[in-house]
């Protein structure tokens, strides 16, 4: 078998902000795999848009079930390849994924089979950002409905518990609770010492959500890498008593800063949607300054490569959370790997996995059901790009 083509999609979406990047490879058997490029938000779209482009014309032509073949050839003759940043390994990602996708369909077997075998059929996940509410079928832009009166956070997290969540993720410093409009903070407000008045406010809707939800809801607190080291520290020392599940991203993520962090706070690390490749996760493990570990499939360096990362982080009894925050076919994705590794901590279902803007790029939209979300059973990723998605989108074909 013999990869003849590869199409690469920049994806328009009702949402500005949510472009997705997918592509599809084509063989000469007829089967062909599709992949996803996790940086759909913000920025960096049209560069993996291009750098995806770039890299397929190195595999035209190769054996697609060679996946490890094709991983070092990427990594190692691409010249930006070896220690690369999120745009390359986003476009190693895309292609590696879609490699495993053909893989699973020439063997006629689920990814979570060829990955090992599956230890669970449903995986515990957690409602998350809910800064952003937590609607279902929510057509607005990535701002969602702000949320901001420490009782707002607690009926935010009673609305999910409702659903049958057990844990939810927030990240307590997006909006102020008072005032108009979305991103309420400055950059120097969220990365200098944090001012008193900000770390009551976020203690306020701590005591609010403990003592609406009670003892037992799981609460990650989530940073998005804002805060400074000594911020993060404020803050999570504010936090200790209230018996968070982790902390994630608290400051910009350096192996050295990380450590300065864990040292100081009671609670457990967490960190990993800007961490790539086993070189970058290495010095994490090393430290011990990371108890989970959030690689996103999409951006770390594909299936390849998260598997290894993840066979690394058992072996200093580090946990995994895939970070999840693109179309459904990267939520599919990542229940194969979350199912078959044994150091599965709890699957990330993002508030944007319920919002119509990205409904209908992939065949499947997986919802969990009482807290837990099933994995696919159909041969590859048991998920693919729809024709909307085509429709939508820039197509460059690579030959
Ligand atoms: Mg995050």
């Amino acid at each position: 078998m013999k990869i003849t083509k590869v199409d690469v999609l920049l994806v328009t979406t009702a949402n500005p902000i949510w472009r997705p990047i997918l592509c599809r490879i084509h063989t000469d058997e007829g089967i062909y795999g599709d992949g996803e490029a996790a940086v759909a938000y913000i920025s960096s779209q049209t560069a993996a848009f291009g750098m995806i482009q770039d890299l397929a014309r190195f595999i035209i032509g190769m054996d697609p079930l060679q996946n490890e073949v094709i991983w070092d050839k990427l990594y190692k003759t691409t010249f930006w390849g070896q220690n690369g940043g999120p745009v390359v390994f986003a476009g190693i990602s895309a292609l590696d994924i879609a490699l495993w996708d053909i893989k699973g369909k020439f063997f006629n077997a689920p990814l979570h089979v060829l990955l090992g075998g599956k230890r669970r059929d449903k995986l515990r996940a957690y409602a998350s950002q809910l800064q952003f509410g937590w609607e279902m079928d929510w057509p607005e832009p990535i701002t969602g409905i702000p949320q901001r009166s420490a009782q707002d956070y607690a009926n935010v997290c009673k609305k999910a518990m409702a659903e049958g969540y057990d844990a939810v993720k927030i990240d307590f410093f997006t909006f102020d609770k008072v005032g108009e409009g979305a991103q309420q903070f400055t950059e120097e407000e969220r990365t200098r010492l944090i001012k008193p008045y900000y770390l009551n406010m976020i203690e306020e809707r701590l005591v609010a959500i403990r003592e609406a939800c009670g003892p037992d809801l799981d609460i990650i607190i989530e940073n998005h890498s804002f805060p400074d080291a000594q911020g993060a520290v404020q803050i999570g020392q504010m936090a200790e008593k209230y018996r968070i599940m982790y902390f994630e991203e608290p400051n910009t993520p350096t192996p050295y800063m990380q450590k300065y962090i864990a040292d100081k706070v009671n609670i457990p690390q967490a960190s990993g949607e800007r961490i790539y490749s086993r070189w970058q996760y290495a010095p994490y493990f090393e430290n011990k300054s990371l108890q989970v570990i959030q690689p996103d499939i999409g951006n770390c360096g594909g299936l390849t490569e998260a598997k290894k990362i993840c066979d690394m982080a058992y072996t200093y009894d580090v946990g995994v959370q895939a970070h999840v925050c693109a179309t459904p076919l990267s939520t599919s994705v990542a229940l194969h790997l979350e199912a078959v590794i044994p150091n599965f901590v709890i699957h990330e279902h993002h508030v944007n996995n319920r919002c119509v803007f990205n409904y209908g790029l992939a065949k499947y939209n997986p919802q969990p059901e009482q807290g837990y979300i099933a994995v696919p059973n159909e041969p590859g990723i048991g998920n693919e790009i729809t024709e909307q998605a085509y429709r939508q989108a820039q197509v460059v074909v690579i030959r």
